[in-house]
């Protein structure tokens, strides 16, 4: 495979890129063909078989990203999350889940499991043993999210991928918040990575994607299912996250440093009450995050002081937006207890230490003096 041995960013700009051999133009050229002529017996191109030419220059980007033999690029990050862990589940089976997840994949595994009569347990807490404590005869998977959404806790890699192994489970994290860029769990032993690419793969707020990566053996089972569930991403969007890749070393760097600079701005603030940032040493798990992470990444969360409400805060401020979605080049705030963790109950977020001041942030790549301004101003505005 060409170029995957090179360095994060020659990988981002040149790995699985389709040579154009007709015009020799610089960048891949896109074929949206959803017909391909036969090459034999075995090879039937075509969109939902994730095998396009645009399909698999992305693949081998993301395979060779994660340090993994093969990769999958699927139409959203839920379908990448879905598709590997019903691969690996059947009626019967069970599954360790960490307690702090993604709002969508929690509602996955609330919402639909037990139609698949499939089982499930979360853990009480993110050590190994609270792990190791939720393993069943029957256990088959075990899945975990690190950094954790919203108060980037941080879970032991290595502890954990050892703990699968011991009972003979396949190991899965989604590696969204920290990105290939800061954080490759296969060199700890984990078996499968997922990524919402709409996030810091896609980088610019303008992409919906999913991946998967691991042994080609994983992969072609996960492909089993996915061919049949369809979750495939179209080639021109394909096309379109092959060329934010490009930039993802430089963007997913830029964004770490103003994230430390915006964190230990916070961390010194008397308006601010915590922050959770995983690269500031008052973290609770900063020499873990130091020891499996190359970079802190671009998320952290932060409670405001009780004077200040949190939704006056963020209308009043002019550059960072309100926003859902996260790891944009923009930089982006949002209240969990209004939005994505809204619909958990007040019991819920109390247990996991979501406070109602908390606020989400994703940063992004302006110059930190501006986004330092924007708060103060907001602040100054609301007190
Ligand atoms: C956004 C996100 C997802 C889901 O991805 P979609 O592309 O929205 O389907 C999964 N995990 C994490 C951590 C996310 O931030």
């Amino acid at each position: 495979m060409k170029h995957s041995k090179g360095r994060l960013n020659t990988i981002c700009t040149h790995t699985g890129e389709v040579e154009d051999k007709q015009f020799r133009g610089a960048v891949s050229p896109l074929f949206m063909s959803s017909s391909y002529a036969f090459e034999g017996v075995d090879v039937k191109r075509y969109p939902r078989y994730f095998n396009t030419p645009n399909q698999e220059a992305l693949c081998k980007k993301v395979a060779a990203l994660e340090h993994t033999e093969a990769g999958l690029i699927f139409g959203s990050g839920m379908a990448a999350v879905s598709t590997a862990l019903l691969a690996f589940l059947r009626a019967g089976d069970h599954v360790v889940l960490q307690n702090t997840l993604y709002g969508g994949t929690y509602n996955l595994i609330n919402e639909e499991f037990d139609k698949f009569g499939i089982e499930y347990s979360f853990t009480d807490g993110l050590q190994v043993e609270d792990f190791e404590a939720k393993i069943k005869e029957n256990t088959k998977v075990i899945y975990i999210e690190t950094p954790s959404n919203p108060l980037l806790t941080i879970t032991d890699l290595k502890a954990v991928a050892t703990l699968a192994k011991k009972h003979n489970l396949v190991s899965m994290i989604d590696n969204t918040f920290a990105s290939p860029v800061n954080q490759n769990p296969i060199d700890f032993g984990i078996d499968v990575v997922i990524h919402s690419a709409t996030k810091y793969m896609g980088g610019h707020s303008d992409i919906c994607a999913g991946a998967v990566a691991s042994t080609t053996e994983h992969i072609d089972r996960i492909f089993q299912l996915a061919k049949n569930f369809g979750g495939s991403l179209s080639d021109y969007t394909v096309w379109l996250l092959e060329r934010s890749m490009k930039t993802m070393g430089i963007r997913v760097r830029a964004q770490n440093e103003n994230a430390q600079k915006m964190a230990e701005y916070l961390h010194q603030s008397k308006d601010v009450e915590k922050v959770y940032y995983p690269g500031l040493p008052s973290h609770p798990d900063h020499e873990l995050a130091k020891s499996q992470m190359r970079g802190f990444g671009g998320m952290l969360s932060f409670e405001l002081k009780s004077d200040i409400d949190a939704m006056d805060f963020q209308n009043a401020l002019e550059l960072i937006k309100p926003s859902m979605s996260l790891a944009g080049v923009e930089s982006t705030v949002l209240s969990p207890t209004q939005t994505s963790h809204a619909l958990m109950g007040e019991e819920e977020r109390a247990r996991q230490g979501i406070k109602d001041g908390l606020i989400r942030f994703s940063v992004g790549i302006e110059e930190v003096e501006d986004l330092i301004e924007d708060i103060e101003q907001a602040i100054a505005k609301v007190k």
